[in-house]
């Protein structure tokens, strides 16, 4: 379906840069699915998606479950349970373009699945995608096979002070390995970054920048094309960490114009242990295999091998089918969802959030307090009370959140924390989710309530 939205976004511009103005003018001009957004106008209450994901339907401690951590992992619409077992009940079988019946079968629907990850990303073609378990192998991936063999002493790494830690340790790795330095740019009150520092640490000894186009903490969607187009005027290499935004925004390797991209399938209501890696096809080519063995190469020999190009040369061994056909599911049943009224629901979602969360006495929201630029991701501490102790509670009422450090110390350092609790949320969050959260929330500050 084209409509004016897509006009625009097809212009360049995404969806979360337009702002919700935009995107409500843009709903309004909708022809073809206004029968689809009057049915879907309940949506912010009652998300439409939701009958859609099984485990959602079930009590935990004796109440109706409400799962507000989707940053964490989502939860799977049975359309992806269903690509998985159908999988192994009909085309189970180690893949092989020239084998038998059902191994041609299990290839096929590997190589689909490929196809389907490079047109979510926009890849210019299949051979830039490299199968991982996620985004961390994705990182290690490029940390191993392309900063390794090229960085130098001296040279600098850019990382931000919003990195998730497993777009920190594999660049502290390269550097006590290569003699490379690291640096941070910091990051504004709240957990943006700050693009006035990323240019006064931009210089001629940069050769990458990596950060994460959305902070896991904040939630907060940095101009990735922007960052990425100053770090190129600059001459260093860019590696996005999309492992939060592939859920929320759409990603496009080509207009992003970035050297390497990493998500994860679970975050995208694909199954665990499958992600990808986007590398440019020239950059592939350059870099030595990252592990060996089976697959990446043939004509194996005492002293000789070929080795595969583009993507194959990273998947050694006998590759995750099931996971690949779980993620293609997962990107099929996104895809065929309309994204603005995905937006349009998140970005409501957000807003009563964000409301909700500040009639709590003695609650501070980490990051910024308005839907701008953001995903329904929010970090909050709260006077008097541990986060453990939050989760505790919480979790007593049915609620499933994050507590801890979130993998993110540095930024919660910045926001003079060492711990916080999260409640993220997706698709299939609604606002009776929020209004839970705050009711569980208000019970802890009422006069009697013990502190921890
Ligand atoms: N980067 C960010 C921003 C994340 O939120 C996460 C997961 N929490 C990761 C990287 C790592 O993803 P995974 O554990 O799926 O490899």
């Amino acid at each position: 379906m084209t409509n004016g939205l897509d006009a625009r976004i097809g212009s360049g511009m995404t969806r979360r840069e337009m702002g919700r103005g935009a995107l409500l003018a843009s709903l309004g001009a909708l022809t073809a699915c206004d029968a689809a957004s009057d049915s879907h106008a309940a949506a912010d209450e009652h998300s439409p998606w939701r009958r859609d994901f099984p485990v959602l339907n079930q009590t935990v401690n004796g109440r109706s479950l409400v799962y507000l951590d989707s940053a964490a992992t989502t939860q799977r619409p049975a359309a992806v349970i269903e690509a998985i077992l159908n999988f192994y009940r009909h085309d189970n079988a180690n893949p092989g373009a020239a084998l038998h019946t059902l191994a041609r079968r299990a290839y096929e629907r590997y190589e689909g699945a490929r196809q389907t990850v490079a047109e979510f990303l926009n890849a210019a073609q299949p051979d830039e995608i490299v199968w991982t378990r996620g985004s961390t192998e994705g990182i290690n991936l490029v940390a191993r096979a392309w900063a390794r063999p090229v960085l130098r002493p001296g040279d600098e790494i850019l990382l931000t002070l919003a990195e998730h830690a497993s777009n920190l340790l594999p660049w502290r790795l390269v550097a006590e390995h290569t003699g490379a330095l690291v640096k941070y740019v910091e990051v504004d009150a709240d957990g943006r970054i700050l693009l006035e520092d990323l240019d006064r640490k931009l210089s001629e000894r940069t050769r990458l920048v990596c950060f994460s186009h959305v902070s896991n903490v904040v939630g907060y969607i940095n101009p990735a094309a922007e960052i990425t187009a100053r770090a190129h005027r600059a001459g260093a290499r860019v590696l996005i960490d999309a492992a939060q935004s592939a859920p929320h925004t759409p990603l496009d390797v080509q207009a992003l114009g970035c050297d390497f991209l990493v998500f994860s399938g679970h975050k995208v209501l694909g199954p665990m242990g499958a992600g990808a890696l986007f590398a440019r096809r020239e950059l592939l080519e350059q870099m030595p295999p990252y592990q060996a063995g089976s697959n990446m190469a043939h004509g194996i020999d005492l002293n000789t091998q070929d080795y595969e190009h583009g993507g194959h040369k990273f998947s050694a061994g006998t590759p995750n089918v099931s996971g690949a056909v779980g993620l293609a599911a997962a990107i099929h049943y996104v895809r065929s969802q309309d994204p603005a009224l995905i937006e349009h629901h998140e970005t409501e979602l957000t807003n009563y959030a964000l409301r909700r969360l500040a009639e709590i006495p003695g609650l501070r929201l980490l990051g910024p307090k308005s839907a701008e630029q953001r995903v329904p991701v929010f970090s909050f501490v709260m006077k008097g009370y541990t986060p453990p102790a939050i989760l505790k509670h919480l979790d007593s009422e049915g609620i499933a959140v994050r507590a801890g450090d979130l993998a993110a110390l540095p930024l919660l350092r910045r926001f003079g924390v060492t711990a916080a609790v999260r409640a993220s949320c997706y698709l299939y969050t609604q606002t009776e989710d929020i209004d839970r959260l705050a009711t569980a929330l208000l019970q802890l500050t009422r006069p009697g309530a013990k502190e921890s």
